[in-house]
């Protein structure tokens, strides 16, 4: 049989062959002691008659027509000739019950005789030989089988029983599960017609905690998830190209100019221009490809970093123009991508050198405060600072507090974003925190 694609017709048909199983084995039990039940009972009553009979023959005492016994039990005595010789009124004048004469050896039979003439219905017959002597008379007590029992009756109620109440099983089932579907279905129509064009809408969700609730309020949370990074993919894009629009229309304009005015024009001076304009477009494309990657490699593109050593090999390649400070914890080691966490330092201090007054202060130590063991590393200046209210601003892409300043630098508006994306991509965080005068960012990173 194939099988039914739907929960609900398969729950159904579950429901229903299960229950045809049980009740069918349970009506197939209660027929058995039904019949048990009618017939050992119709048989004590006919023994206690048969005997009864047989006794009052061998007495001499019995009457003609014998008296009348238990309600419906035929009573005859049939002689070795096979011809009636006494009956109650219930057999008077009817053929002999049964043929079957009991030996001398085995004197009473019980058993169920159908089909004779005169006798429209199965009977259970009790036939007891009175005597052992070869011409005794045979003694039938017998009661005719409830009809109930002979046609099949029982059987056909019991099984008409047994379908019925499997149908009822079947159809509560079919609606339940329908009933208990019917949200998921709601939450499948809805996330059908949601696209990547329209992220906005949600699926119902049912109340309650059951797992449908529980689906539902995770589908939500994935679609408010993907809404998000869309909308921020979305702003990114849009910020890119307008990162990159602007040195574009300003190399532009410079060699329009060149070739509208070649005789006023110092060639040298406009190639110098369209230099530095590439080179900025240059390190945007870079950063934004940079940005588009981190995170990407997994746990395989990491390795074992003395993040120490890495600390110190980047500060002795540089040449801050203020005084430098360090305070550097020996042998701290983390696991991750060398040229990423290289990246992330060399974007603090750049920042650090352009804004600091008087000094730069690089620490580097385990923290105190995590409850795992986390390194923190602390890169201080004492320049403008950065007010409050923009601590999380400068993270976003193409922030820029001070843009004169940061994009006379050459900086893309790139540098904090990628930091913070390379230290999250590190199981860590990149924050702003208080200090006297200028600015402080802390990085903390797992340890290994
Ligand atoms: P940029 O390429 O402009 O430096 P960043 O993402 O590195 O981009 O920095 C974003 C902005 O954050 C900068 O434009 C600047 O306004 C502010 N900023 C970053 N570092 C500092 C600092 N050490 N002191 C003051 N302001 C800073």
């Amino acid at each position: 049989m194939k099988r039914p694609r739907s929960i609900r017709a398969r729950d159904t048909v579950i429901a229903a062959v299960v229950s045809v199983l049980v009740l069918g084995a349970l009506a197939v039990a209660v027929d058995l002691i039904v019949r048990d039940v009618v017939t050992s009972q119709m048989l004590s009553q006919t023994q206690l008659a048969g005997r009864r009979v047989s006794g009052a023959v061998r007495d001499g005492t019995l009457r003609t027509p014998i008296p009348a016994d238990a309600d419906g039990i035929m009573l005859q005595v049939v002689g070795p000739d096979g011809r009636v010789r006494n009956a109650n009124r219930a057999a008077w004048g009817r053929p002999p019950v049964s043929d079957l004469r009991p030996t001398a050896e085995q004197r009473i039979h019980d058993y169920v005789e159908c089909g004779r003439p005169g006798y429209p219905r199965c009977m259970l017959v009790e036939a007891i030989r009175a005597t052992t002597a070869p011409d005794s008379v045979v003694v039938y007590a017998a009661a005719p089988m409830p009809v109930m029992l002979t046609s099949g009756l029982l059987e056909a109620l019991l099984g008409t029983i047994v379908l019925l109440l499997s149908a009822a099983v079947a159809y509560v089932t079919w609606r339940m599960v329908g009933r208990t579907l019917r949200p998921v279905e709601e939450i499948r129509t809805q996330l059908s017609e949601i696209t990547a064009s329209d992220l906005s809408r949600r699926v119902p969700e049912p109340p309650g905690e059951d797992e449908i609730a529980q689906l539902a309020r995770t589908a939500n949370e994935t679609l408010r998830r993907l809404e998000h990074a869309v909308a921020r993919q979305r702003q990114f894009a849009s910020d890119a190209s307008h990162e990159l629009r602007t040195p574009i229309a300003a190399l532009r304009a410079n060699l329009e100019d060149a070739a509208m005015h070649p005789d006023d024009t110092d060639l040298e001076e406009v190639v110098r221009a369209a230099l530095r304009d590439t080179d900025r477009l240059e390190s945007i494309i870079t950063d934004l490809l940079l940005l588009a990657r981190i995170g990407t490699g997994g746990a395989a593109a990491q390795e074992r970093i003395d993040f120490t050593d890495l600390v110190t090999a980047e500060l002795a390649r540089r040449n801050p123009p203020v005084c430098l400070r360090t305070d550097l914890h020996p042998g701290i080691e983390v696991r991750g991508v060398r040229m990423q966490l290289v990246r992330l330092l060399h974007n603090l201090l750049d920042n650090a050198e352009r804004y600091a007054e008087t000094f730069i202060e690089v620490r580097l130590a385990r923290d105190p405060a995590a409850p795992d063991p986390h390194l923190v590393l602390t890169v201080t200046d004492d320049g403008v600072g950065i007010p409050e209210p923009d601590r999380e601003r400068v993270f976003e892409r193409f922030t820029r507090l001070d843009t004169a300043r940061s994009r006379s630098a050459g900086g893309t508006g790139l540098g904090l974003a990628i930091a913070r994306d390379i230290a999250t991509a590190h199981n860590g965080t990149l924050t702003i925190e208080d200090t006297p005068k200028g600015a402080r960012f802390a990085l903390r990173l797992p340890l290994t």
